[in-house]
């Protein structure tokens, strides 16, 4: 099913116009440019052209739909993220019921491993962990936490991403799990990051190995791009795939546009770059039906050059002979995946942000436009915000109806 849906996929990801056959005089008007067609753009597009009956052209320089979400049949067959693991979670009904209208829901619980030494133990930090760390016999959640206690150093203000697991479980496991996996992933030491990285990640008393607490916690049945492919599928919809903002800006005369890009970008870097970290995704298949226990294990030691291992197979449910990983190494330069969080970054956004506020007829939406580090529901969330703004019409970013 997953191969067949992957082939019809096909079809739509195909850019509709190549650079090479682009009109010589200006093309079709439309009154909606959105440039990216990640969650932020195809949120924004399908409301304006379902609900707002707007004539809109999306353009991604990518040759293909569902942004940093895209998952695509590999050579083998089997479903993977070419951009890493991603991972459905939320509590928010309304983005779940939003959604749905793309896609049916496959449960699915994710759980993540550390590699510590010669073990495999559960992260988020549970009392599991820490008896199989110390060769423990915590029995109670009061248990767990009195032994936190004990190790926990007290930070007078929790500012940084170090601040907040020292505080909470001390040096020693701060140094097993977080210090290392940080230093690698960002490039810098958690002492240098604002805390809400690292606040991701609870620290838990009780044996709950899930690495989200979340309400709903799922993946679509049939793959981001499948549900993308839906919500990209209308009239009023058309696609410019591998085609570069820069590039369709003139060509194709539009009244609003929707940036969802990275902002700095947009200003041609005019205060100067904003910080993306990036990542080197190196896909392996396996001549074997599993590799490891769970979809993702993670490794903090910084003796190890990647961060992480996924399998896909646990995510998505599929069944096959072979199986199909992603190791994740951190790098500086490439494509921008992550805004990052701190003090001096933030500040720089703000300038651009002031610029961003003052163009009347842009809208940014989405992780790199507004340098938040966010998840996929949010950015959904923040693109149905967008698009009510917008279409009621309220400030004055306001579109005709
Ligand atoms: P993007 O998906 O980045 O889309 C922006 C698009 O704009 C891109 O396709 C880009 O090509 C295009 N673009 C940019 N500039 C131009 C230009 N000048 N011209 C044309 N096109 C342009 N979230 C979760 O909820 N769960 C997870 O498990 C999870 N795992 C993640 C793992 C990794 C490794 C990463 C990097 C992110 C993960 N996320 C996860 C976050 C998730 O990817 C984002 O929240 C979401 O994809 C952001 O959507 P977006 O539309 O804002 O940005
Ligand atoms: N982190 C860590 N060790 C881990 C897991 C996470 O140090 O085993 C830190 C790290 O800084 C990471 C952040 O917590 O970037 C957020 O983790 P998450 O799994 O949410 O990262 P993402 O999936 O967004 O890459």
């Amino acid at each position: 099913d997953l191969i067949a849906a992957a082939i019809e996929l096909a079809d739509h990801v195909q850019p509709i116009v190549s650079p090479t056959t682009w009109p010589a005089a200006p093309g079709p008007h439309y009154d909606v440019m959105i440039v990216g067609a990640g969650f932020a753009g195809a949120v924004m597009a399908e409301r304006l052209a379902r609900d707002g009956g707007k004539k809109v052209l999306v353009v991604d320089r990518r040759p293909h739909i569902a942004g940093n979400a895209f998952d695509v049949v590999d050579a083998a067959g089997i479903l993977i993220h070419q951009y890493g693991p991603h991972i459905f979670h939320t509590n928010s009904r309304d983005i779940v019921d939003y959604l749905s209208r793309f896609t049916e829901w496959r449960p699915y619980e994710h759980r993540v491993l550390a590699s510590v030494g010669d073990m495999l133990v559960p992260i988020p930090i549970n009392r599991t962990t820490l008896n199989l760390l110390y060769g423990l016999d915590l029995q109670t959640d009061a248990d767990a936490a009195a032994f936190l206690a004990s190790r926990a150093e007290p930070v007078d203000v929790v500012r940084t991403s170090a601040d907040v697991v020292i505080s909470a479980v001390g040096q020693e496991l701060y140094e097993t799990f977080f210090r290392g996996y940080t230093r690698k992933q960002w490039g810098m030491d958690p002492s240098e990051l604002d805390k809400a990285v690292t606040a991701r990640v609870p620290t838990r008393t009780n044996c709950d190995d899930r690495y989200f607490a979340d309400s709903f916690q799922a993946m679509p049945a049939e793959g981001y791009t499948q549900m993308f492919a839906r919500m990209l599928d209308h009239p009023n919809i058309e696609l410019l795939l591998g085609v570069d903002y820069r590039d369709a800006r003139l060509a194709y005369p539009h009244d609003h546009l929707v940036f969802t890009g990275p902002i700095d970008e947009y200003f041609g870097h005019r205060f100067g770059k904003l910080p993306y970290r990036s990542l080197r995704f190196e896909h392996q298949t396996h001549d074997r039906e599993w590799l490891q226990d769970v979809a993702v294990v993670n490794y903090p030691s910084e003796d190890v050059p990647y961060t992480r291992v996924t399998e896909y197979k646990h995510l998505t449910g599929q069944q096959a002979s072979k199986t199909s990983v992603t190791f994740e190494y951190p790098a500086a330069d490439g494509d921008p995946y992550y805004p990052i969080p701190r003090d001096e970054n933030q500040a720089l956004f703000k300038r651009y942000e002031a610029l961003a506020i003052a163009q009347q007829d842009v809208t940014f939406v989405g992780r790199l436009a507004t340098y938040r580090y966010y998840n996929m529901d949010q950015v959904v969330g923040q693109a149905l915000a967008a698009y009510k703004r917008l279409s009621a019409g309220q400030g004055e970013k306001a579109i005709a109806r």
